[in-house]
């Protein structure tokens, strides 16, 4: 069971050892809500301390008590907008200061919306990459220089199926994934030898978040669609953090540069229904 908004799990029974990530620090952007606050509260459920850094200092605050009072852990909010590297080298240093190391970093920060290709702006594609894929590469890169180089570290990257099958209304997010995929496989490559794994998790259709509401997941669940998936049915984002939790945690210390696909089989059988979706947007799901 899960909670819809972003709240913490009213109840929540240990899997996995409740000190997997005992005294380590996550950096985690996009920590204040959606898949990303359930990854920070799993996280601290298993003795992390957390950093959640997005442009809503407010959101991340709000948020942070949440964290807080539901785990008995540390929680530092932080603003900042990942297309700018100065404000993440600035929280980077709040971070250290703060905790004096970082262990983990998530990089979750996204937007998305639905859009064919004939109605996107110039601008509206370039966003998606700024922030998707260029925000993925600033922030790995300022926590590279400023900690994980000489101590080592583990960074998951939250992507997506979406270009596996060439999604439609969706160029602009499936092209920034794709290319975060390949970032992954790149730094994985160079950075190994510091001691440091790079792996991608590509989420499928997530209840109770941004992406569900505005990609037409109320769409697919009315009309049927997620019977289709080999599971027959969507995730919810406790699924999702604790993949996650597998991917930053020493269980998977032989595990760099890949993808781990957390969809229940959805992409391999999903319709990608130009017409559908056409339909969804012109209706403003994505509004
Ligand atoms: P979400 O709640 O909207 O999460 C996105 C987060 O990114 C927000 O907390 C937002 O906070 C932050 N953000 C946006 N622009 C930013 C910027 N320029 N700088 C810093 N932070 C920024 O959505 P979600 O659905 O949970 O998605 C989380 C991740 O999972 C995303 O990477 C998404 O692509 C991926 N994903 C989701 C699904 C799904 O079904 N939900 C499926 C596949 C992949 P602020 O507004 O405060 O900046």
């Amino acid at each position: 069971p899960d909670e819809d908004g972003d709240e913490c799990l009213p109840q929540y029974r240990h899997l996995l050892s409740p000190d997997l990530l005992a005294g380590q620090v996550a950096f985690i952007t996009g920590g204040g809500s959606g898949i990303g606050f359930r990854i920070a509260e799993i996280f601290m459920r298993h003795g992390c301390r957390t950093v959640i850094a997005s442009r809503n200092l407010q959101r991340v605050s709000e948020a942070s008590k949440k964290l807080v009072a539901a785990t008995g852990q540390q929680c530092l909010p932080l603003s900042i907008d990942v297309r700018q590297p100065q404000t993440i080298a600035a929280a980077v240093d709040e971070a250290l200061k703060e905790f004096k190391r970082i262990d983990i970093l998530i990089n979750g920060a996204a937007g998305n919306f639905l859009c064919p290709a004939s109605a996107l702006s110039f601008n509206a594609f370039k966003t998606v990459i700024d922030i998707d894929t260029l925000g993925t590469f600033n922030t790995s890169k300022v926590i590279f220089e400023k900690y994980f180089r000489d101590h080592g570290g583990v960074i998951v990257n939250i992507t997506a199926t979406l270009s596996y099958r060439g999604q439609a209304l969706q160029v602009h997010a499936g092209a920034a994934k794709a290319a975060i995929d390949a970032m992954t496989r790149h730094l994985a490559v160079e950075w190994g030898p510091n001691n440091i794994r790079v792996n991608s998790l590509a989420p499928g259709p997530i209840t109770g978040t941004e992406g569900f509401r505005r990609l037409g997941g109320k769409f697919a669940e009315k009309s049927d669609q997620f019977s289709v998936i080999p599971l027959q049915r969507a995730g919810n984002k406790t699924e999702i953090a604790h993949s996650t939790l597998y991917l930053a945690s020493p269980l998977s210390s032989y595990v760099t540069g890949t993808t781990l696909v957390v969809d229940g089989g959805s992409w391999l059988t999903s319709p990608n229904s130009f017409s559908a979706l056409l339909g969804v947007w012109a209706a403003g799901a994505n509004q």
